[in-house]
């Protein structure tokens, strides 16, 4: 689990994630179903990105299972609205406690060890990726970077040992 400021995965933020999705599909007029929240629940408590099948999983009871395509459903939805964010080299998804402006270019930093994943956003790179795209004469409609490599505990961590 990683320790960076507001990207602990502890209880407390899942709560804090849960209160300001209610918040926000009541502004926009959009229903939070007990499906959608459970989904966000789950992704919020854990510290790790979780594929949609290990979601289903851990809503399913014996006698009530939750098929992965509603968690698929739901997890779509909570896309859209800007409260989850899917690591598209893992298929997994993680919540995200930002507001992002539209066009924000967001770099995730997948932990190889721990599984953990950051989120940063960089001005640099952007408007680096918008000259190179400019030359390139390619418009793009949507980028996502992911660096996949080891977080500072983890580093920390190998060095120690
Ligand atoms: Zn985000
Ligand atoms: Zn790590």
């Amino acid at each position: 689990m990683h320790r960076h400021e507001g990207h602990d995965a502890c209880p407390g933020d899942a709560v804090d994630m849960l209160a300001r999705a209610e918040s926000l599909c009541r502004e926009r007029g959009l229903q939070f179903t007990p499906l959608r929240r459970d989904v966000l629940e789950v992704v919020a408590a854990s510290g790790k990105a979780q594929g949609a099948y290990d979601i289903a999983e851990r809503l399913s009871v014996p006698g009530k299972r939750v098929a992965p395509v509603s968690v698929y459903r739901a997890l779509d939805f909570l896309m859209e609205q800007g409260l989850v964010h899917r690591i598209a080299s893992r298929n997994a998804f993680i919540p995200c406690a930002h507001v992002h402006a539209p066009g924000e270019g967001v770099i995730f930093l997948i932990c190889r060890t721990c599984g953990g994943v950051d989120e940063e956003s960089s001005q640099d790179l952007e408007s680096g990726l918008g000259r190179t795209l400019e030359r390139a004469g390619f418009t793009p409609a949507h980028s996502i970077l992911e660096v996949e490599g080891d977080c500072g505990l983890c580093r920390d961590r190998k060095q120690a040992s």
